[in-house]
């Protein structure tokens, strides 16, 4: 398999590389070091955006020793981001200017011959981006701004790394990542236990991975997954009483990591408070989601999946656009049939659509119901546009997004539901103020 592209972070201390890292991670990461007890921050990410990958590298975790001095330390990463990246970011500090230390560092990268993007963090506010063009003495341009702390900018740094770096584009595809989600004794264990008893398939636990939940890669003809197990664990765990605690931080992690998640309900048994709780949570994190009645081998001849499916419905208002499945874990009986529907939703959630046709769908909606007043201010749309996938992110320009009704946000959301190829899996859609601006001049 091929390496994936590294991107490497240089820049001396405190200018907030761990920050960035983790910013765009998209997470907060950390492994426990090597030495016993001891945590610190991961030095390396693998970041995935639409489709990309690449990995991120803090060089300041690299073969830092006691009592090294700053150019020993600063040279070991030097040499490491030469030696072994694609791209180097070096991080310089918006609000602390230029000082020496950053001069040695680029006087050595320039030497380097390879390609420097210059970025500076703790751009908080517009004002600092204006001390921006004094940074470009260290001879890479101007800085791109950014701030990890304020989440500014965040994604326009990761699409302009993706763009300097096309590799990360064509590089090998990771499987995409499944969690397997559900209170206790829904049938988790057996589930993933069942695909491990089917022949065809080819299920390896990914050693290493496991910290909240046990990764497990399965394969069956070219289909490919990685599920994140979260049962796993739980049997290994000794007092009863911390379970209920950590099984739902461990679920809260799980959803966060996953592309999509598959819920599983235990179909004899009512809906209860937990279950609407790991809903909410996976409602929250904009997941695409498979409802998955398990046991079905319980349920009587002649009591019909649309009698659940109804029951569902009114038990459990949220993910009202998840495709709900009926499965046996313990009969191995439609269990691959969730992965691979699981798999079709990241597929939707991963869609671009062409902003004319968004704003077809706009027009479309606005002449089925038309926003109506709210107060005096007569609400205007002017156009939308997709900004993301997964979750697909929409941002409507409009006059004043206290023109709109939080029911009409609903409908606007549920309209580029239903008439874009996004029908069962949640999308993100933000009203956003854009001119004409109010004239201050007006009395
Ligand atoms: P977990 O806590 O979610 O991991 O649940 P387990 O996998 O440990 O399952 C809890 C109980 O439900 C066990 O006794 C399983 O044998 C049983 N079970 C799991 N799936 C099914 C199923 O599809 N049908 C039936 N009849 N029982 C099941």
């Amino acid at each position: 398999m091929d390496r994936l592209p590294v991107i490497a972070i240089v820049g001396r201390q405190n200018v907030g590389k761990s920050s960035i890292l983790n910013a765009m991670a998209g997470r907060r990461v950390a492994i426990v070091d090597p030495k016993p007890g001891v945590t610190r921050d991961r030095v390396n990410v693998i970041v995935e955006r639409d489709g990309a990958a690449f990995e991120l590298v803090d060089t300041a975790g690299i073969g830092l020793e006691k009592g090294d001095s700053f150019f020993e330390s600063v040279e070991r990463q030097i040499r490491f981001a030469i030696e072994r990246s694609d791209l180097i970011i070096f991080l310089v500090d918006a609000l602390a200017g230029i000082i020496p230390r950053d001069r040695e560092i680029a006087r050595r990268l320039r030497k380097a011959g390879k390609e420097v993007f210059l970025v500076a963090n703790k751009a908080d506010t517009p004002p600092v981006d204006e001390r921006l063009g004094e940074m470009a003495e260290l001879g890479f341009g101007e800085p791109f701004p950014v701030s990890a702390a304020h989440r500014r900018f965040v994604g326009e740094l990761v699409e302009e790394v993706l763009r300097r770096v096309p590799r990360a584009r064509s590089g090998p595809a990771i499987p995409m990542k499944i969690a397997i989600v559900g209170k206790r004794n829904v049938g988790k264990s057996t589930l993933v236990n069942a695909l491990a008893g089917e022949e065809r398939v080819v299920v390896s636990e990914i050693p290493g991975t496991t910290r909240d939940a046990v990764d497990v890669q399965v394969r069956r003809g070219k289909d490919e997954f990685i599920i994140i197990d979260t049962a796993g664990l739980r049997k290994r765990q000794k007092t009863e009483d911390t379970v209920e605690l950590f099984s739902q931080v461990r679920t809260a992690e799980a959803i966060g990591r996953a592309d999509a998640v598959l819920l599983l309900v235990d179909v004899m048994e009512k809906i209860s408070e937990a279950d609407k709780r790991i809903a909410a949570m996976i409602e929250e994190r904009k997941k695409p989601c498979v409802i998955v009645l398990n046991k079905w081998d319980k349920v009587p001849a002649g009591r019909g999946p649309e009698e659940f499916e109804e029951y569902l419905e009114k038990a459990m208002p949220v993910l009202p656009y998840a495709p709900v499945m009926m499965i046996s874990a313990l009969k191995a009986e439609r269990i691959w049939e969730a992965f691979k529907v699981a798999g079709d939703l990241v597929h939707q959630a991963s869609q671009m659509v062409p902003t004319a046709e968004l704003n077809r769908v706009i027009q479309r909606a606005q002449k089925e119901r038309s926003p109506g007043t709210r107060g005096t201010r007569e609400p205007k749309i002017y156009y939308g546009t997709q900004t993301r996938v997964k979750p697909p992110t929409f941002i409507i320009f409009v006059n004043d997004p206290k023109n709109f009704t939080p029911d009409y946000h609903r409908f606007l959301e549920n309209k580029v539901r239903q008439y874009l190829p996004f029908p069962e899996v949640p999308i993100r859609l933000t009203l956003r103020a854009r001119g004409p601006v109010k004239n201050p001049k007006k009395k």
